[in-house]
């Protein structure tokens, strides 16, 4: 029994540094090849900047880039398909869900949004905040806009 475990881990090994010999080689892509772009304003309420880091592909079928918010910018409210991780990087911000809570976040603070949540994030009234955005894909879609926040929602806290 102890034989087969010890050949077990062994074949895992192997395979492991199998699948590393047949993968491509690494890609960087150098800083200044992805545009940044202002986010568009039937999205938003303010300004935003979005520098795209990485796109979905189908081996890593989630987006990443930075989004960066001024003071009391703020995404419309969305939901994502296939849930959505975000890291604050700087600054202070806030996100909320439509059951009207709304959660301070501050840079290191890791966010999980399962699928299909209905929310919204960005800076406070007074800070900037940057995010990574982590966008999960499905049948080609990773998020779907609504309506936008209005004051009242965004200043509720
Ligand atoms: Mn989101």
């Amino acid at each position: 029994m102890k034989q087969l475990t010890v050949y077990a881990v062994a074949l895992s090994v192997s395979l492991i540094f199998a699948g590393t010999a047949a993968s491509a080689e690494q890609t960087v892509i150098p800083n200044g090849s992805r545009p940044s772009k202002t986010a568009s304003s039937s999205q938003f309420t303010g300004n935003v900047r979005h520098e795209p880091v990485f796109p979905a592909t189908e081996e890593a079928p989630f987006s990443v880039s930075y989004v960066t918010f001024e003071p009391g910018a703020r995404t419309f409210w969305h939901t994502h398909p296939a849930g959505q991780r975000l890291i604050v990087v700087s600054g202070q911000g806030l996100t909320g869900t439509w059951d009207g809570k709304i959660v301070t976040i501050n840079p290191g603070d890791a966010i999980w949004c399962p699928p299909d949540i209905k929310h919204w994030h960005g800076a406070t009234s007074t800070s900037a905040m940057t995010h990574i955005a982590i966008t999960g894909m499905k049948d080609g879609k990773n998020v779907t806009w609504l309506e936008a926040v209005t004051d009242e929602q965004y200043q509720a806290k």
